[in-house]
């Protein structure tokens, strides 16, 4: 027995046995197109890795959209902002790469400055009309307590983009003229939520995950695989199953079909 096994054998038995999830009759399944919208290179791997490698690997089309540079995230004396953007865009490319992401969209605002308004809101409605995602990954605008400015209004952004600005076409009418039609997103994961209510299973894509987290040298302190690999064991033995998980809310938009008639109207029944 290797000491993973022994962590695993040890978290199972204080949790009482491993507990198999009931299988989820609304479950998402695999979308044929998602957008992941963030607001820093690094942030999808770290909130959503492993489901942009299950997705990928299953053979959806991901795109993602970072919306800033993330041009500030250095305690380096020496690193200036460009410089810094620079190579971080570099970390996300390689990222995308190892996770299969299909194109990686930078809009290159600066970081720690993003505002809610007109012309970024407006650079993702057409983004999304362009790739017309079933679903879309974004930050949980509204989590109390520890968040950041950047996160909490890309969230915001998104949300507003989605509905109901990409759905109703005199929305942006410059889209529709440049033959870019509206779409309707089907479903939203807001990620980083303080209440979460959708599990996504990432257990054999995890280690995909860790590899795309593991471009982002810049932003790991020095932190290596096995390093990675420790924290995932001591993880196994404090939840009592070897499963990873991410979790998001869940934000269904997809539309309810009208009642039968008789139902929506009972005096016509005989
Ligand atoms: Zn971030």
């Amino acid at each position: 027995m290797t000491l993973a096994d022994t962590v695993r054998a040890v978290g199972r038995w204080f949790a009482g046995g491993e507990q198999e999830p009931e299988p989820d009759p609304n479950a998402l399944g695999t979308p044929e197109r998602a957008m992941v919208v963030m607001a820093h290179p690094d942030d999808a791997e770290f909130v959503c890795g492993g489901t942009v490698a299950r997705w990928c690997a299953e053979g959806s089309e991901v795109v993602y959209v970072v919306v800033t540079g993330g041009d500030k995230g250095t305690h380096d004396p020496e690193m200036h902002p460009e410089k810094l953007a620079a190579i971080r865009e570099e970390e996300q490319r390689a990222a995308c790469r190892a996770l299969g992401v299909k194109e990686c969209v930078f809009l290159g605002h600066p970081d720690g400055h993003t505002i809610d308004e007109e012309e970024l809101r407006g650079q993702i409605v057409r983004l999304i009309r362009i790739h017309r995602p079933d679903v879309i990954v974004t930050w949980d605008a509204f989590r109390r307590g520890f968040n950041h400015r950047d996160h909490r209004n890309v969230g915001i952004l998104t949300a507003d983009a989605v509905y109901p600005l990409v759905r109703d076409r005199l929305y942006y009418p410059r889209d529709e003229e440049d033959g870019l039609p509206s779409h309707e997103v089907n479903e939203v994961l807001f990620a980083g939520s303080e209440d979460p209510d959708y599990t996504i299973d990432v257990t054999d894509h995890w280690e995909t995950r860790l590899e795309a987290v593991l471009c982002h040298a810049s932003q790991i302190g020095g932190r290596t695989r096995e390093d990675f690999l420790r924290m995932r064991e001591e993880m196994i033995a404090r939840q009592g199953h070897d499963r990873m998980e991410e979790r998001f809310r869940r934000w269904s938009i997809r539309r309810s079909p009208p009642p039968p008639r008789e139902a929506a109207n009972p005096q016509a029944r005989s």
